[in-house]
């Protein structure tokens, strides 16, 4: 489902809480086609002046940009482009940079949603495990008697020692009212006793397949494991209305253009109510045209049908490799080959730290081909979850063996995360074509747990490797996989260059350092790259007009102050997209 690893897992939560909002949803994408009505021609609608950042070496600043159509049609001096500016022209000059619109390969908006108005208890928010108490505790009281309070983020991996949240526990913070808390893998809720009565849970309800309330002494300890006894909480929630689903994805997009993204992959469409999601989608970008372009990923995965027939749902609904508009194209075929490393549930080479156990894959050697199968079939670009080392190992041999019977189509197929791999493995990627794209911000919050408690030092150091993906000759993205962690991509190229953990700022392994220039190509034109969008990531002439305006120059910059740089503005097709 959503969270560090299972982000894109959402396996039998079809019936959650946000379903019967989202059945309301019109069954067929019905593009807007919102940039096609504009004729590109040679007087620009468009001027921009100031500090324009091309991300184009050859020439890396640029005082003037001309727009026409939603496309660059001059940069360069303000000499080179006025022959450009007439009547209609409208000029801008603002403060600060421009820069190139940014790119999130990989992000969820609907996984997301099944949390999204819940209290954040990540450990950016609450660093103790007394702050994630007292968090509860304020939460609760602002609440009305009987009132359900849910929590979302809640990651015991990083209050090592600490016990996890439990049904005696959540039933004296709030003796009142249902709680409902997430891991942040997503594997897990915690709830208390009035949760589980408001559920019609009790002692005596059977685990059901799959799914697992934990026990002691035949009383349920509150802890809740994976999402087919999950989703027999999730039905005792409070259900949002449509405007409420239309107002949250709102905001989760604007969220992203405030970090400077203009261009963002959702990486498991359809996860909660299939074409729906994508109709929804066209719907509400046809009232409003949304503050980011959004690729959509197709999942592949729905309790009780084969991806064959998940393939045949996704054609009949007229979803069809690079269908859409300029603004929401279907883009991608979504499989998730294993769970999350630090959730102990990644597909390890060797056992987690202290364990006998190194985690599985989600699928049999022949499942994993099928689901491959159904998307490269169609022709689609295929992503694949993978997070541990023998996660990535079993993908690549059903790439291997798969791929050379489908020709050279430069579909650019991808392994998610890709987080944990071995020399070879990355070798053997560039042979096929596949390329990685990294959560780094798995580093900054997670990195030290990884080293000390999940992994040990040397796997560790084997995270996120994105100079030795330069070296191999691949071309790798980063990613946020929100709300695994939040979309930032300065923050995650930040990373990549200096490889500091959050919790104690140690370098893991330097040798992955990569260069600013390597970091900044990874939330550009690689990632953009990846979702297919070549015009993108870089302004020159004939490339699209999605850019930002910013406080600073990441290019010319010192890597450790980019987190800090602001965006005020982004445009996207040369129109305005989001103000601050
Ligand atoms: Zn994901």
């Amino acid at each position: 489902m959503f969270s560090a690893t299972s982000c894109c897992n959402p396996k039998g939560l079809a019936s959650d809480h946000v379903g019967p909002a989202l059945r309301g949803a019109p069954d067929e994408p019905r593009p807007a086609h919102h940039g096609a009505a504009r004729p590109i021609s040679a007087a620009a609608d468009l001027m921009v002046v100031g500090r324009i950042v091309t991300n184009d070496p050859a020439s890396p600043m640029a005082e003037a940009m001309t727009v026409a159509g939603g496309r660059i049609i001059g940069i360069g001096s303000l000499a080179d482009v006025s022959h450009h500016v007439g009547p209609a022209t409208t000029t801008l000059r603002p403060d600060g940079f421009v820069l190139p619109g940014l790119v999130d390969p990989h992000m969820h908006i609907w996984t997301s949603l099944l949390t999204y108005p819940n209290v954040d208890l990540s450990h950016e928010i609450c660093p103790t495990l007394d702050a994630v108490m007292a968090t509860i505790r304020a939460a609760v009281a602002g609440a009305q008697p009987s009132q359900v309070v849910c929590f979302k983020n809640f990651d015991p991996s990083l209050y090592p020692g600490e016990p996890v949240l439990t049904r005696t526990a959540l039933d004296d913070l709030a003796p009142h009212n249902p709680v409902l808390a997430w891991n942040a893998s997503g594997h897990f809720v915690y709830v208390n006793s009035l949760m589980l009565a408001a559920a019609g849970v009790t002692d005596q309800t059977p685990n059901p397949p799959g799914g697992t309330f934990e026990r002691a002494d035949g009383r349920m300890t509150g802890v809740v494991g994976e999402p087919p006894a999950i989703q027999l909480l999730l039905k005792g929630l409070p259900q949002p209305s449509m405007t409420d689903v239309a107002r949250y994805i709102r905001e989760i997009l604007t969220a992203c253009a405030a970090r400077g993204v203009t261009s963002v992959r959702e990486a498991a469409t359809g996860a909660l109510a299939g074409p729906k999601e994508l109709a929804l989608l066209h719907q509400l970008n046809a009232q409003q045209r949304f503050p980011v372009r959004v690729s959509t990923a197709q999942f592949a995965m729905v309790p009780g049908q084969t991806p064959q027939q998940v393939a045949a749902m996704w054609k009949a609904a007229g979803v069809t490799p690079f269908s859409g508009d300029e603004m929401l194209r279907a883009d991608a075929w979504k499989v998730v080959s294993d769970g999350s490393n630090q959730g102990r549930s990644g597909y390890f080479l060797q056992p987690y730290l202290g364990e006998d156990n190194g985690g599985k894959a989600d699928y049999t050697p022949e499942g994993l081909r099928d689901a491959l199968r159904a998307g490269l079939d169609d022709g689609w670009q295929v992503m694949v979850h993978t997070n541990g080392d023998a996660a990535v190992e079993f993908v690549l041999e059903a790439f291997a063996e798969l791929l050379p019977g489908y020709g050279d189509h430069d579909l650019r197929h991808r392994l998610e995360h890709c987080s944990f791999t071995m020399d070879d493995q990355l070798v053997r990627m560039a042979d096929l074509s596949v390329s990685p794209s990294f959560l780094m911000n798995h580093l900054y919050y997670w990195g030290a747990a990884f080293r000390d408690t999940i992994l040990g030092p040397q796997r560790a150091g084997r995270l996120d490797r994105v100079a030795s993906a330069y070296r191999a000759g691949l071309r790798p993205s980063l990613h946020s996989d929100y709300n695994v962690t939040a979309v930032h991509p300065l923050l995650s190229a930040r990373t990549a260059v200096l490889r500091q953990t959050k919790a104690d700022g140690q370098v893991l392994n330097a040798a992955e350092c990569a260069t600013p220039a390597q970091a900044l190509a990874a939330i550009t034109t690689n990632a953009a790259w990846q979702i297919h969008a070549d015009d993108r990531g870089v302004l020159g002439v004939g490339k699209a007009a999605d850019f930002g305006f910013a406080s600073g120059n990441p290019w010319q910059t010192d890597p450790a102050g980019w987190a800090e740089i602001d965006f005020h503005a982004t445009y996207v097709d040369g129109q305005a997209a989001w103000e601050s």
